[in-house]
């Protein structure tokens, strides 16, 4: 691969995932997001996975432990295995097979890393929901998603 080529999986990052790494363009699907975040691991872009994490998650992520795997790591290729951009109105599932090896270690051998990711629409920009971090928000609170329904009816169904 290139170094022009996108981790993503098409010929060019500068007409893929780059626009939406520097902000300049905004992921029109789910599937979209998903694939610019894993270029985005590839890319060391840790801001970026910060930033497109649902709102009341980004505090709660670690930022040092997502530098680090994203840097330990080779990213070969991405899988999107299917995508339903409408579970509901704001929510989108996205299936995916992230192929990575270790840089260093005993173990250099290929990975996959095969997940089911949702993701929620807010304000028309499509956000990560991460099923690892503390959520620290009770059934009845307002979402984490900002959307301003209770939790439990909104995205706690996809985490
Ligand atoms: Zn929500």
């Amino acid at each position: 691969m290139s170094n022009l080529a996108c981790p993503c999986g098409s010929e060019l990052y500068s007409e893929c995932c780059q626009a939406l790494h520097l902000g300049q363009k905004k992921a029109e699907t789910a599937a979209q997001l998903m694939r610019s975040r894993y270029s985005a691991f590839a890319k060391q872009e840790i801001d970026y996975i910060v930033k497109t994490t649902a709102l009341g998650q980004q505090h709660a992520l670690d930022v040092k432990a997502i530098a680090d795997w994203s840097k330990a790591n080779q990213w070969l290729k991405l899988e999107v295995v299917q995508a339903q951009e409408k579970l509901d109105k704001n929510h989108a599932q996205v299936e995916f097979k992230a192929h990575y090896s270790a840089l260093d270690g005993a173990d250099q051998s290929l990975q996959i890393h095969h997940e089911v990711s949702h993701f929620v629409k807010f304000e028309n920009t499509w956000y990560f929901l991460d099923p690892t971090t503390d959520q620290q928000v009770t059934m009845k609170q307002p979402c984490i998603c900002g959307l301003g329904k209770k939790f439990k009816q909104c995205c706690a169904q996809y985490l």
